[in-house]
């Protein structure tokens, strides 16, 4: 681990104004949650259809039986890992302002991070499919799938967002708003692509007033095994970025308690 680059990393965040985390999949690796792409992905064992909303509308059955596998019978019981902790307390020492996570593990607020945004929905809640009423999962009864609504008895399905399904618009929307007070940026256990999709927030959102504090922002990236901090002047530097951060570096299992505050 470059110990350099985590003692700039931790000036930037110390330093920041408004620091915001991004975080994905690998950032829960490393309580036993198995990231969905690459080499251990869940993808490899487990076929997405079952997560495909057409799918599920179909055959909910199917799909539920699948998703109570791989997600129900597994989360209830992992805790978060010392990367979550970490978050957590650097938001109670105002280091941290807010999390943006693409996870539905809900780790982040059982750590005690207190505004998360979820940009794929969380399975904690359960939402009725006929007449959109929610349910927390505790209210369900898995051993009777499709679990069903209590007001109209319509099929419920987990809060979490689908294969053609849209991003919360509420998730989305606050996400935008966090990138754009933000002047650093935490990119964590995330694909590239995916970091990419930060900088849209930014850039593509269409709003010009996001791009007011482009020669400020900095971005952060914790990756696998090393820390590569980047230092980007976002407008100009965009195909550093890329370069950099697209080599190979998918997730994260970085020890943010390296830093010292
Ligand atoms: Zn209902």
């Amino acid at each position: 681990m470059n110990s350099e680059l985590l003692i700039q990393a931790a000036k930037l965040i110390r330093k920041a104004r408004y620091a915001v985390a991004f975080t994905g999949a690998g950032i829960s690796v490393a309580s036993g949650i198995p990231p969905f792409r690459g080499e251990n992905g869940l993808w490899n064992t487990t076929d997405p259809i079952f997560l495909d909303i057409e799918f599920f509308n179909r055959k909910p059955l199917q799909s539920w039986l699948k998703i109570k596998e791989i997600f129900y019978d597994k989360l209830r019981n992992v805790e978060p890992n010392i990367a979550h902790e970490v978050l957590a307390k650097m938001e109670e020492r105002s280091f941290l302002e807010s999390v943006i996570t693409q996870n539905i593990d809900h780790l982040h607020q059982k750590a005690g991070n207190h505004k998360v945004f979820e940009l794929h929905g969380t399975y904690k809640h359960l939402v009725c499919t006929k007449c959109m009423s929610e349910y927390d999962m505790s209210f369900a009864d898995l051993n009777y799938l499709p679990p069903t609504c209590l007001v109209c008895r319509g099929i419920l399905k987990p809060d979490i967002v689908f294969f053609n399904e849209p991003i919360p618009a509420y998730a989305e929307r606050h996400s935008f708003e966090e990138a754009a007070k933000a002047d650093v940026m935490l990119i964590i256990g995330t694909h590239r692509t995916l970091a990419l999709y930060t900088y849209r927030y930014r850039y593509l959102s269409g709003d010009d007033r996001l791009r007011s504090n482009d020669r400020n922002w900095r971005v952060v990236v914790f990756v696998k095994e090393e820390t590569k901090t980047l230092v980007v002047r976002f407008k100009y530097q965009v195909s550093r970025l890329k370069r950099q951060v697209g080599k190979k570096y998918s997730t994260l299992n970085i020890i943010l308690g390296s830093f010292t505050f």
